[in-house]
């Protein structure tokens, strides 16, 4: 690594102190642009690298609300405003015990790079809080979300800062954050995506991240004249992204033979079909169960209940073609990725946010395996989002098939910009460099445009 990037990370460090997944995030990125600094030094000059790592804004305040019980809780609120050289700022919400300033700071980073690739005008935030609505009554989750978007309201709009869902952030939570939004301004605005199909959503969105990730790794194969008919695929997680990527695996008649959750994991040997697939989605929307229960109600499932203290992950040590990390960060380690390449796998398509250790992509670079960084494989999410708030300027809804098509469309212009971008560079073959490039040369342009703002 270059004298530059190590001053700059250590700076880094030293000025987020305790916030190692921003840390990761930002060195990465560093890494792979110091190719396109070399190449226009402008760049440096106007210290474009310095000011992206900066957030624009911190948004942080209370969260009080009243349980069940008649307890008061207070959590912790947040929304990191990160960028909007190319459009108002955009990025979803997440509600988990672990969210910190940190953790959102990364997810925003991430976020830039990721919506500069998409072609579509949006710049990048990220938000949430430290609240768990798991084993949460509805009335509980209504309350918190309604006290959440009290203060957000202030600081958000939909030409300024346009929220989407995340992890624990599903279509219930986006119903009563927009419903209070409504109430306290009293407009009706695409101020956030994921709304419901009566009321702006858009058709697709739902689908969209589980669904790129899945049309990434497929475009990654055309380039070896491969496809995924009958090609074993591990997924992690069983939220959002996984279930949509499980069903789209099947629709181009790969077999998915894994899920998780926190609790663990199943590995179903004879595939994940539509039939077992509708269990899942009604046992986690609906019932909001264990994963273990899938274990229960098929023959020949094995659950292996999650271990904090184990060295590796077991889902990610079973023979397999392709992997879908799917549930959250850092989930595949240097150990994991050894054991997905001892397995055969030599597909790895990102549907969480860098779900891989920086030392775990490193094995994946190293092999020439067709990797797919979450920043490229996971952007259909946000794509339908951005095509769910053209929606809404324009007062339409397109088909099912209009939005299909144009997530697929530009999912194959994301895969294309990093391909050839990692050969412009000289670095053929590596995603990573590809897409980290990519959008951090489109921001930086705008940047350079706008003066030093
Ligand atoms: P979700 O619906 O809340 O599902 C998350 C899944 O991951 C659940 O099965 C959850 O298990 C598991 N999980 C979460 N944190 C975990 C942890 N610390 N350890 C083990 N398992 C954990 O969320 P999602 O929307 O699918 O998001 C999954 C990932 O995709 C995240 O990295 C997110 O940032 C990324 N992503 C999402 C979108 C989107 O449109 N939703 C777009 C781009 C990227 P439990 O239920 O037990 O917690």
């Amino acid at each position: 690594m270059s004298e530059y990037v190590e001053s700059l990370m250590a700076d880094v460090v030293e000025k987020n102190p305790g916030e190692p997944e921003f840390h990761q995030a930002v060195r990465e990125v560093a890494e792979s642009v110091e190719l396109a600094l070399e190449r226009h030094p402008v760049y440096r000059k106007e210290k474009i690298l310095e000011r992206i790592i900066e957030p624009e804004r911190v948004i942080m305040f209370r969260v009080p609300w009243v349980d069940d019980r008649g307890e008061v809780q207070v959590n912790k609120g947040y929304r990191v405003e990160m960028n909007s050289a190319i459009g108002p700022y955009k990025g979803g919400l997440r509600f988990h015990p672990t969210v910190y300033l940190g953790m959102l700071k990364f997810l925003a980073f991430e976020q830039v790079f990721k919506n500069a690739l998409t072609t579509l005008p949006m710049g990048g935030g990220k938000g949430g809080a430290n609240f768990d609505p798991k084993g949460k009554s509805d009335a509980e989750v209504m309350r918190f979300c309604q006290s959440f978007m009290t203060e957000l309201q202030r600081h958000i709009g939909q030409f300024t800062d346009v929220p989407a869902g995340d992890i624990g952030v599903g279509a219930r939570e986006i119903g009563y954050l927009f419903g209070q939004y409504k109430r306290i301004r009293n407009e009706f605005t695409g101020v956030l995506t994921g709304k419901g199909i009566d009321w702006g959503g858009s058709l697709i969105r739902p689908e969209a991240t589980g669904y790129g990730a899945v049309y990434f790794a497929e475009e990654m194969l055309e380039t070896r004249g491969e496809t995924l008919e009958g090609k074993v695929c591990l997924v992690s997680g069983s939220g959002n992204v996984a279930q949509y990527t499980t069903e789209k695996l099947l629709d181009f008649d790969a077999k998915p033979v894994t899920l998780s959750d926190s609790s663990g994991m199943i590995h179903d040997p004879a595939g994940i079909d539509r039939e077992k697939l509708a269990f899942v989605m009604e046992l986690k929307n609906v019932r909001r169960g264990r994963i273990g229960e899938y274990a229960e109600k098929y023959p020949g499932v094995t659950f292996i209940p999650a271990d904090p203290k184990a060295d590796h992950n077991p889902l990610w040590d079973i023979p397999a073609d392709c992997a879908f990390p799917s549930a959250t960060q850092n989930e595949i380690n240097a150990k994991d990725a050894a054991n997905l390449l001892n397995n055969g796998v030599y597909v790895v398509s990102e549907g969480a946010n860098m779900p891989t250790v920086p030392e775990g992509v490193e094995q994946f670079l190293a092999a020439g395996i067709l990797y797919g960084p979450g920043k490229a494989a996971n952007a259909g999410g946000v794509t339908t989002s951005g095509l769910e708030m053209s929606q809404n300027s324009l007062r339409l809804a397109w088909t099912r098939e209009e939005v299909d098509a144009r997530l697929r469309g530009i999912m194959k212009a994301i895969h294309k910009q990093a391909m050839e971008t990692a050969a412009e560079y000289g670095t053929p073959g590596n995603y990573v460099n590809g897409a980290n490039i990519a959008g951090f040369v489109k921001v930086a342009d705008a940047m350079l445009d706008q003066g030093v703002v």
